[in-house]
């Protein structure tokens, strides 16, 4: 199925790449909509500094720039998702959020549009469950940094059919990516397995075995890591690394997912990493 437009809701960090990926690739309009327009700005100056950046490496043309920007409409109400025939949700991983995200994209989108979620944890059978199209309520998990990053996480939730999965990984391909399918449990595999152990390096710094520098060295240099746990942490946001653990620890009720007190602390001082200014290492030079 060809893609005719997409709309994508929250322009974070993720949200803005997914949104340049697809107006990189194909002839479709693609939709980029968040609630404060501060966010938008941001999100569209990202988007132009990273294409600017992929045509100055010789890996994008500067005809394929163009076109991608001219493809590109900003919006601040969801009823901008219209029309489109595949939403892709990025807002924070904050459940009720979510909830209502999908449930207002169900009444606002055509019945065949496919919804999916970004989510990095949570449940999207029961995202699937507040709309009237379950079947067609799947996941697609992005990497960071979305327009360098080939992996999709693919999503089937329980009553996600098997027209949505493969229609949406044929959109993956044609977008240059590698889309893997995987089944609906908390975190899937790429953060059940990952986020415990960011988590358990910042324990490492709360209990002061180690400065976070320490950390990252250790794991780059003896287990050649490209970047430290304690890095990647803040380059992912404390408050998403945080909802992903408190997800994990809930769901799967074992307490080896419990999030670290130093973690949980970082985030109410609003100290969430590289996207506001200060984690465990300061970004604002
Ligand atoms: P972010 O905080 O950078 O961006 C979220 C955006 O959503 C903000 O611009 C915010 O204004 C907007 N928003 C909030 N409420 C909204 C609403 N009601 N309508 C429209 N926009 C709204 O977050 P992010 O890092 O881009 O993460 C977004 C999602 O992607 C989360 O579910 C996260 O778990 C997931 N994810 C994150 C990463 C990562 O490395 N950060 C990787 C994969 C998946």
């Amino acid at each position: 199925m060809s893609l005719e437009h997409v709309a994508v809701i929250g322009a974070g960090q993720m949200g803005s790449g997914i949104a340049q990926v697809f107006a990189s690739v194909g002839s479709h309009p693609v939709t980029l909509i968040d609630i404060s327009q501060e966010c938008l700005d941001r999100g569209r100056q990202g988007i132009e500094s990273s294409l600017e950046k992929l045509v100055r490496k010789g890996r994008m043309t500067d005809e394929v720039r163009g076109v991608a920007l001219d493809r590109l409409t900003y919006a601040s109400d969801i009823d901008a998702a219209a029309g489109a025939q595949l939403v892709v949700e990025a807002v924070p991983e904050i459940v009720e959020l979510k909830r209502t995200i999908f449930t207002n994209l169900d009444h606002v989108t055509g019945s065949s549009a496919i919804l999916a979620s970004n989510t990095s944890s949570l449940s999207i059978t029961s995202l699937g469950a507040l709309t009237s199209r379950p079947d067609r309520v799947i996941g697609m998990h992005f990497m960071n940094p979305v327009p360098l990053m080939t992996l999709v996480e693919i999503i089937r939730g329980l009553e996600t059919s098997d027209e949505t999965v493969s229609t949406v990984i044929g959109w993956c391909e044609k977008l240059g990516k590698t889309p893997i399918e995987v089944r609906d449990f908390p975190g899937f595999v790429s953060n059940r397995v990952l986020l415990p152990m960011l988590n358990e390096a910042i324990q490492t710094v709360h209990e002061g075995v180690a400065t976070p520098d320490a950390v990252d060295r250790i794991m780059k240099l003896g287990m050649n890591h490209p970047v430290g746990p304690i890095a990647l942490a803040d380059f992912i946001g404390l408050d998403t690394c945080l909802s992903i653990m408190e997800v994990l620890h809930r769901e799967l009720g074992d307490d080896k997912y419990r999030p670290s007190p130093l973690l949980r602390k970082m985030v109410e001082a609003g100290r969430l990493g590289k996207k506001s200014g200060r984690g465990f290492y300061d970004y604002r030079d």
